[in-house]
């Protein structure tokens, strides 16, 4: 090869590099002013009782108001986030939402149902997520019973005492704590015991095989079986089908959450959803009157 076509390679990687050094810069940056411009909003995901479809409680998700790109779901940001350590100052600003969303309902009337929030392995890292609930709950008078926190696998696994002790000052506050994903990561079983998790959430995964095979069933029907027997509320994620969902009753799995009952919708949906208190899951089943 001649020398320029050396030159034109090295530039062509240089360039390329430099291209994607830039656009994670830019991104950064992005995220960073959007945080600082508050463009993120919460939306609630019910879920219900898998019998009666009586809503037991709601999941906070986060999303991004976009100035040009419209509403971007979390897929799209919070790995850069808890890359760049942002999903600090966000987490913030979700869980003041939260609780400032659960005053409000509580100062409408509506009878209130626990609001579940996802914390990231990276704001425990931080530290002073504990205080922070401790401080809302006091400054919204929001009590422990409403408000839940969902952890994934890798936090109840981390082995760094000040994660572990914001984890236990949290459940000492009488919060609930939610094991997030289950199944999809690493835990221990003996480690479910140690950290005292109430609710257990299987993961989407499990719940999409259930009826593909019967080794999905069992895998499924061995989760809620050992839930049961640690004392654990248990709640299937991502139910799309009303198959899936006469599966888990005939399981008895506690609770559902997916599109089948609902999306997760606006604050006001939300509301709305709380005052009928109850979701109707297969309407075509019902008995048509006399
Ligand atoms: P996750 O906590 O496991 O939340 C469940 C995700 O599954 C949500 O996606 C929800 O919209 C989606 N989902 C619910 N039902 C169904 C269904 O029937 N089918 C399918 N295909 N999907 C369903 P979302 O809102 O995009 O959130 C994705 C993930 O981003 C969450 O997973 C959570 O890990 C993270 N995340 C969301 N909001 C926050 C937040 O405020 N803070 C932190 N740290 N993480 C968040
Ligand atoms: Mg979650
Ligand atoms: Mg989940
Ligand atoms: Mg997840």
């Amino acid at each position: 090869a001649s020398k320029s076509d050396h030159k034109g390679i090295f530039r062509f990687y240089n360039d390329e590099l430099y291209q994607s050094i830039r656009s994670k810069l830019d991104a950064e940056e992005e995220l960073r002013y959007a945080i600082a411009k508050k463009q993120f909003f919460m939306v609630y995901q019910p879920r219900v009782d898998t019998r009666t479809g009586d809503i037991r409680g709601f999941e906070a998700l986060v999303r991004w108001q976009h100035p040009t790109r419209g509403i971007v779901p979390p897929a799209q940001f919070i790995e850069l986030a808890e890359s760049t350590g942002s999903i600090v100052p966000l987490g913030s600003l979700v869980m003041d939402c939260v609780f400032r969303q659960i005053a409000a309902w509580q100062n409408m009337g509506e009878t209130p149902v626990p609001i579940s929030l996802n914390i990231s392995p990276r704001q425990l890292d931080a530290g002073g997520v504990d205080q922070q609930i401790k401080d809302l709950m006091k400054r919204h008078k929001v009590s422990a019973d409403l408000i839940e926190i969902e952890l994934t696998e890798s936090v109840m696994m981390s082995e760094v005492p000040a994660v572990i002790d914001q984890i236990t000052a949290i459940r000492q506050m009488g919060i609930k704590l939610h094991l997030d994903d289950f199944g999809t990561g690493y835990s221990s079983l003996s480690r479910l015991q140690e950290i005292e998790m109430q609710v257990i959430k299987i993961d989407r995964a499990f719940v999409s095989r259930l009826g593909t095979s019967s080794q999905a069933d069992v895998l499924v029907k061995t989760i809620v079986l050992m839930a049961k027997e640690l004392d654990m509320s248990i709640i299937a994620e991502g139910v799309e089908t009303i198959a899936q969902l006469e599966t888990l009753q005939h399981l008895d799995c506690d609770e559902a959450q997916g599109y089948l009952i609902a999306k997760p919708v606006t604050a006001p949906e939300a509301r709305k959803l709380l005052q009928q208190r109850r979701i109707f899951m297969h309407a075509e089943n019902d008995a048509l009157p006399v």
